[in-house]
């Protein structure tokens, strides 16, 4: 029996793209805008796709050939910055991306880690129903931004279930996948594999690790290469520096 080719593909976990707030200083999640359009194209020039959320399920999911380098962005928390430092760079190249949100703070503030990150205002349903009609998709990250591993099993259910279903309703849309708040997960992972599955999510994203392969094992663990300032996107995708 022949076996099945394999594929690596490179999963991008941003968060916040520009300066902090007046006053406040940068953290890890903070990238310079200049430094994350160099990312954008260095990816470009080293011949990296970026795929859509729908084509890289599509790839995961129904097994659908995709480019050899292809790569998916993905931002967490639902900065409104995103507005104006993410989407005019890809906008102007027609890149698509994923945005993963806690709806509860839609509208409002990242009440949920303010004592470790600068306090900035999270996008609007507004400006996300007009993010979702540029390529950006929004996918849920929970209701209340929690750590999973540490939660009870019937705020477990809420936190999957209600999260989707909100964006469902609010975008007109049918939401497919979901990230982790701080990547972590309940540890009985068949259990929260079927959950999922039940809740109508074709995966799940971690926070961290390097390039996932296909066929993958599970949908619902898939890695992420965490990116901060120092974080060299080439190096991380394996490329000569
Ligand atoms: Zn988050």
């Amino acid at each position: 029996m022949i076996s099945k080719s394999t594929q690596s593909i490179a999963i991008l976990a941003f968060h916040k793209i520009g300066e902090p707030p007046a006053g406040q200083y940068p953290t890890w999640n903070y990238i310079p805008t200049a430094e994350f359009e160099k990312c954008i194209t260095d990816l470009d020039l080293a011949g990296w796709t970026f795929l859509s959320l729908t084509t890289f399920l599509d790839g995961l999911l129904n097994n659908q050939a995709l480019p050899p380098k292809s790569v998916l962005l993905t931002f967490d928390d639902g900065y409104k910055s995103f507005v104006t430092t993410v989407m005019p760079i890809l906008a102007d190249r027609s890149i698509p991306a994923v945005m993963f949100v806690p709806t509860q703070f839609v509208g409002g503030y990242n009440a949920f880690d303010r004592l470790v990150e600068p306090e900035e205002q999270i996008c609007s349903w507004d400006e996300l129903r007009h993010l979702e009609s540029q390529g950006v998709s929004v996918e849920s990250h929970c209701v209340t931004h929690p750590n999973l591993s540490l939660i009870e099993p019937e705020n477990l259910a809420r936190e999957i279930s209600d999260s989707k279903r909100e964006i469902d309703e609010r975008l007109g849309k049918e939401v497919q996948s979901i990230a982790y708040p701080y990547g972590h997960t309940p540890s009985d992972h068949r259990g929260f594999s079927a959950q999922l599955a039940n809740a109508g999510y074709g995966a799940g994203f971690l926070y961290g690790g390097g390039l996932i392969t296909l066929p993958i094992q599970n949908p619902y663990f898939l890695s992420r290469i965490a990116m901060g300032p120092d974080t060299d996107v080439l190096d991380e995708l394996g490329h000569k520096s």
